[in-house]
């Protein structure tokens, strides 16, 4: 059976491990090294990435975290946990790191403080279908080097256009969060890898 992780320092821990274990996995809560270092695969969920940040390496756990996103562990990051994958941040605060495993730019809270939450029908570009996803103080990817795959896009206020979703090797990242829809299909793919 796969044993999936969920980052458990912030955020909305609960809404992944229900839809985890909906699909058939074991679910082990990461807060420690030994706990990282029995999963399959990871989720870092939505929440506040300055505070994320500064909780990783407090808990000693960033060092490797990144050592295991670099060795290829299945990842998947909703929201603040698709800013903590990026390579570059926009609109960090002061020191705010990253762990650097997609070769992107995120910026944080793009699409402003008048859609601070929205719902929207995106297009998930993997088949053309419909995917309802709801962005709450979202980020989204600003820039990407080539190999980093376009999953779905949506429209800033100004019109501008930006992938929300994306996959690089074995990580994916949203700008959503797929973990409060019945939506299983982005939790499917993470587990797809293992
Ligand atoms: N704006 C938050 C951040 O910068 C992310 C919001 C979220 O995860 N819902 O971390």
């Amino acid at each position: 059976m796969t044993i999936a992780g969920v980052l458990a320092l912030q955020g909305d821990v609960h809404e992944h491990q229900v839809m985890l274990e909906s699909l058939g996995a074991e679910v082990i809560r990461v807060r420690r090294l030994s706990e990282l270092d029995a999963v399959d695969a990871l989720v870092i969920p939505g929440g506040e990435s300055t505070t994320m940040d500064k909780l990783l390496r407090a808990f000693d756990l960033r060092d490797r975290l990144i050592e295991r996103l670099r060795n290829g562990l299945p990842v998947l990051g909703s929201c603040a946990g698709m800013i903590m994958l990026a390579r570059d941040i926009e609109g960090g605060i002061e020191g705010q790191q990253t762990l650097g495993a997609i070769p992107m730019t995120v910026r944080r809270n793009a699409f402003g403080r008048q859609v601070d939450s929205a719902e929207v029908d995106l297009v998930w570009e993997p088949d053309g279908s419909a995917m309802h996803a709801t962005f709450i103080r979202a980020p989204w990817v600003e820039s990407r080097d080539q190999d980093v795959e376009v999953l779905a896009t949506a429209d800033g206020p100004d019109g501008s256009r930006h992938p929300v979703a994306v996959r690089h090797q074995h990580a994916i990242a949203t700008s959503f969060h797929p973990e409060i829809s019945a939506d299983t299909r982005v939790h499917e793919l993470l587990l797809a890898f293992t």
